[in-house]
């Protein structure tokens, strides 16, 4: 099967404007930015979409959740707030079929999304 392109992102195949790196995760600022803050926070793990979420992944799930904090804190957006946002199938909108968390902020965000 043919890599995504944040597996591709994952190998250095390409490069993406990084923010975060260890082991287990990447973030990385989107590239089509739809906020002041867009960074996209990825597990290394190849994980598709929520649906395939298993017991195994609750740790890697919720350090994902905890780097995204963080990175909100480092990005001085974590008192006005922001929003963490994970896509799945096509009416949830989800175009890159790699389990991905959207952290954005820096603006007023509007609810609900559409
Ligand atoms: P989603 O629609 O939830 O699957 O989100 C996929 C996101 O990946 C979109 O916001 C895209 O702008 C972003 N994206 C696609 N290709 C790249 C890339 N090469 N580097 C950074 N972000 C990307």
């Amino acid at each position: 099967m043919e890599k995504t392109i944040f597996k591709k992102i994952i190998d250095k195949e390409i490069p993406a404007d990084l923010i975060y790196e260890d082991d287990d995760v990447l973030a990385f600022n989107d590239i089509s930015s739809q906020a002041p803050v867009h960074i996209l926070i990825i597990p290394k793990l190849e994980i598709p979409t929520l649906n395939d979420l298993e017991k195994s992944h609750d740790l890697l799930i919720g350090k994902i959740i905890r780097i995204a904090k963080n990175i909100a804190k480092e990005k001085d957006i974590e008192k006005k707030g922001y929003r963490l946002i994970f896509n799945c199938n096509q009416d949830g909108g989800q175009t890159v079929f790699h389990l991905h968390c959207h952290l954005m902020g820096g603006r007023k965000l509007n609810w609900p999304p559409g």
